[in-house]
């Protein structure tokens, strides 16, 4: 392998990747087993918590590259068989089983506690060869004429540190280091919600083949509970809705929480008789893109990139998709000693292609004239299409469907955003 960038000073790697979940660790390891020089930094100590527990079938491609497979199938995490709906009078839609869709065992996915799915991720990319400091923040990308050269960043006892590298990942997640001193962060014009969440112990489970579903269940005005099973006893129940109704009259995000549940019958059982555990948790800004993918010397990946609402638990899929796709563009970029911006061109295309599929998805989602069920019974032939999207198939040309879409819901045209800042 060509090392065009390889230097022999302690502080000198060929890639560093800035944040140690999904997207950093995935790219992290695949660079590390091409036997690249990654050093891998990441402000927390592992395990830490995470939100963004259900997994999507295609995850499981990535996984098995990454090697990890067989230890998430050994694992207590339940398996996630399907997804299912739930209109806000509380009846129950007929499940999408990934298995009726796709013949391979990528159709049985999970619902992952992140603290234990992500340390498996990183000490994986440690395996891989990948250097890891934790606890180390990074504060400031290292720039020369516009060219990304590498991080300004500071341990936890103080110790600072600059670190070089040809090619920086950005994988700092909502944070977005890049995003944040770029002034990149575009927010989307339409999907502008708040989540907030918890945990239940002692929550009602669906049994058989239901156990470990999804369920997505109607608040009125398009607002929607999450209902997550996870390992355990524990069930992670989160509410997405805009702003306004949420806050009307209450503050207190206990209150709000509990104001909402009698607002869905199937909620309301599920969680009779359960305990409430651990803090309430809120977010804002939901859904953005970065107004560009790269720079010169510097990816972004994951929700460094862009994040989009997590109704079709789309998040950590993209964030493991990203960090392939971002490995394999740095590995060729390295190879022939050019990390300039216009290396990643197929990069940004083919994930946004996919973000934009899914962002239409969304769409049609929070408009009042359209619904899965009124959506299948007219294009029974998009039934495909349709639960490819849910199942994380999205790479590829998804018009027919989306034309079909149309016909119920006005979808948003594509942004411009988030491709390589070519020019400057
Ligand atoms: C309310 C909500 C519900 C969600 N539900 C789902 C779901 O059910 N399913 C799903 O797939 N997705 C879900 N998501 C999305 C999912 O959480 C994310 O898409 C996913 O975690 C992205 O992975 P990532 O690696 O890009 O970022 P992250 O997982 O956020 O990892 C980023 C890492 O970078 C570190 N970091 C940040 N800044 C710095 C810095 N300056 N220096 C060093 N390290 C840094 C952080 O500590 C963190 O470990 C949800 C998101 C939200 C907000």
């Amino acid at each position: 392998m060509k090392r065009a960038f390889s230097n022999q000073g302690d502080r000198e790697f060929d890639v560093i990747v800035i944040g140690g979940g999904p997207a950093g660790s995935t790219a992290a390891a695949l660079l590390g087993m091409r036997g690249h020089r990654v050093l891998l930094l990441e402000k927390e100590k592992f395990p830490r918590y995470h939100v963004g527990e259900s997994l999507m079938p295609y995850c499981y491609f990535t996984l098995e590259r990454l090697g990890v497979i067989d230890q998430i199938k050994a694992s207590n995490f339940p398996r996630k068989y399907s997804v299912q709906f739930v209109t806000t009078e509380g009846k129950l839609s007929q499940p999408f089983y990934f298995f009726q869709h796709l013949d391979h065992e990528a159709s049985t996915t999970w619902q992952v506690m992140r603290s234990d799915f992500d340390q498996i991720l990183l000490d994986n990319a440690r395996a891989k060869g990948v250097e890891v400091k934790e606890e180390t923040l990074v504060n400031r990308l290292v720039k020369s004429n516009e060219n990304v050269e590498g991080v300004e960043a500071i341990h936890k006892s103080g110790k600072k540190y600059k670190f070089i590298a040809p090619i920086t990942l950005d994988a700092t997640g909502r944070d977005g280091v890049s995003m944040t001193q770029n002034r990149w962060r575009m927010r989307d014009p339409e999907l502008n919600k708040i989540s907030i969440w918890t945990y239940f112990k002692g929550g009602q489970r669906d049994q058989g083949l239901d156990y470990g579903a999804t369920t997505v269940a109607y608040l009125p005005e398009k607002g929607w509970f999450w209902y997550i099973p996870l390992s355990g006893d524990l069930v992670s129940v989160g509410i997405v809705a805009d702003k306004k109704y949420l806050y009307r009259g209450e503050k207190e995000l206990a209150k709000i929480f509990f104001r909402e549940i009698p607002n869905n019958p199937w909620i309301e059982n599920h969680l009779k008789g359960s305990q409430q555990v651990g803090q309430y948790w809120v977010t804002g800004e939901y859904s953005y893109r970065s107004k560009f993918c790269a720079s010169n010397g510097l990816l972004l990946v994951g929700d460094a990139f862009a994040f989009l609402d997590p109704v079709f638990s789309s998040g950590v899929f993209l964030a493991l998709r990203s960090g392939e796709l971002a490995a394999d563009a740095v590995h060729k970029a390295l190879s022939i000693g050019d990390c300039s911006a216009k290396q990643f061109l197929d990069y940004s295309q083919e994930m946004v292609q996919g973000i934009e599929s899914m962002r239409k998805l969304v769409y049609a989602f929070y408009n009042h004239e359209f619904s899965f069920r009124g959506f299948v019974q007219r294009f029974p032939e998009l039934r495909g299409d349709l639960t490819d999207c849910l199942i994380g198939n999205l790479f590829r040309n998804m018009e027919p469907l989306f034309e079909g879409v149309s016909e119920f819901a006005q979808l948003p045209r594509p942004v411009s955003y988030g491709r390589p800042q070519v020019e400057l």
